[in-house]
C-alpha cells in the first residue's frame, strides 16, 4: 500500500468500476455514494467507507468525482468547499465545458486544484488497454497525480483549459452515437427485406465501416490543411447517392429524414456553384448551420 491514498465519490456502474482499479493498483481506497451499501464489495476488497462526504474528501489528498451528472456534483461538493481546500478534485462526470469552467472557477476560489475528466471506456474496459481517460486543466496538478491516473485507463492530458476534456469527451461521444444511429438505420432497411437479418448484415457492416473509419486521417488531414483537399468526390455523385438512399430507405418503410435532409443541404451547395464534397467544405457548413 505505498501508492498515494485515493478518494472516490459516487459508487454508480463507472465509480464502482474506477475504485476497484485503485483497489488493485494498490491505492487506499476511501468510497462515499449515497445509497451505502453499493460500497459493499469494494468494502469486502480493502476500501474504507467513509460515513459522509466530508469524511470521504479528509481521507485523501486526490479526489475523484463520478456521479450521474454537474448539479449532483455540485450538490454534493459545495458544502465539502472547507474541507476540499489544498487537495486535488479530479471531476469525471460527464458534462459540459462549460461546466467544467464553472467547476474549475468554483474550486479554484476555494483554493481546490481542479481537473476535469472524460471517461472513454465502459466499466468493464476501465483498467484494461481499451481505456482512456482525458484530462483538462493545470499540468501541474496533472503530473502531480498521473501514475495514479494511469491505473484508471491510459492518461491523455489535453491542455489548460479546463473544458477542453469535456468537449473532447462529447465529440467523441457525438461520432459514437451517430455511428450507433447509423447501424440502427442501416439494420431497419436491411431487415426489411425477408430474406435479411441483422446478424448476417452486421458481418458485412463491421468490415466495411472498420475499412472506411482508415479514411478518416485523409480527411482530418485536408480540414487542418489550407491546401487543396486530396480527398474529394463529385457532389453530384454524393447527391445522387443521397436521393438512393432517402428512396430506398421510404420504400423499404423506414424513415428517410436524415438523407432528405443531407440532399437538400447538397442541393443548396450545388446551386452555389460548388462541385466537389470534401471534409473541410462538410465541416464548414455544419459550423455555420446553427
Ligand atoms: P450510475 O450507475 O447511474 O451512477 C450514478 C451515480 O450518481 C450513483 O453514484 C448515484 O448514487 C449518484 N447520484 C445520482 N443522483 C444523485 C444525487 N441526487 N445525490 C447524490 N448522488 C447521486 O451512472 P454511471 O454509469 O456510474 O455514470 C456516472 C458518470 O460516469 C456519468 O457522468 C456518466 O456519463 C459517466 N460515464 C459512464 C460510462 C458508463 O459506461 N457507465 C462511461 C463513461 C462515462 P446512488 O447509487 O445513490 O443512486
Amino acid at each position: 500500500m505505498s501508492n498515494p491514498a485515493v478518494t472516490v465519490i459516487g459508487l454508480g456502474e463507472m465509480g464502482r468500476a474506477l475504485a476497484d482499479a485503485l483497489i488493485t493498483a494498490g491505492h487506499r481506497t476511501t468510497v462515499w455514494n449515497r445509497s451505502a451499501s453499493k460500497a459493499d464489495d469494494l468494502v469486502a476488497r480493502g476500501a474504507v467507507r467513509a460515513r459522509t462526504v466530508e469524511e470521504a474528501v479528509l481521507a485523501s489528498p486526490l479526489i475523484l468525482v463520478c456521479l450521474l451528472d454537474h448539479d449532483v456534483s455540485d450538490a454534493v461538493l459545495r458544502p465539502v468547499a472547507d474541507a476540499l481546500r489544498g487537495r486535488t478534485l479530479v471531476n469525471l462526470t460527464n458534462g459540459t465545458p462549460a461546466q467544467a469552467r464553472t467547476a474549475e472557477a468554483w474550486a479554484t476560489g476555494h483554493g481546490v486544484a481542479y481537473l476535469d475528466g472524460g471517461i472513454m471506456a465502459i466499466p468493464s474496459t476501465v483498467a484494461t488497454p481499451q481505456a482512456f481517460v482525458l484530462y483538462s486543466g493545470q499540468q501541474e496538478h496533472f503530473d502531480a497525480h498521473r501514475q495514479t491516473f494511469e491505473a484508471l485507463g491510459a492518461a491523455k492530458y489535453l491542455g489548460a483549459d479546463a473544458g477542453i476534456a469535456a468537449l473532447y469527451d462529447l465529440a467523441l461521444l457525438s461520432a459514437m452515437d451517430l455511428m450507433f444511429d447509423g447501424f440502427f438505420h442501416s439494420v431497419a432497411m436491411a431487415t426489411s427485406h425477408e430474406e435479411g437479418s441483422a446478424a448476417g448484415f452486421t458481418e458485412l457492416l463491421v468490415p466495411w465501416l472498420t475499412n472506411m473509419a482508415q479514411v478518416l486521417p485523409a480527411f482530418a488531414a485536408d480540414v487542418d490543411s489550407d491546401a487543396e483537399p486530396v480527398v474529394v468526390q463529385g457532389l453530384d455523385v454524393v447527391l445522387a447517392g443521397a436521393r438512393n438512399m432517402a428512396q430506398a430507405s421510404r420504400d423499404a418503410g423506414v424513415r428517410a429524414d436524415y438523407f432528405d435532409h443531407s440532399a437538400a443541404a447538397l442541393e443548396k451547395q450545388l446551386a452555389e456553384g460548388l462541385s466537389t464534397y470534401t471534409a473541410p467544405e462538410a465541416v464548414r457548413r455544419l459550423r455555420t448551420a446553427s
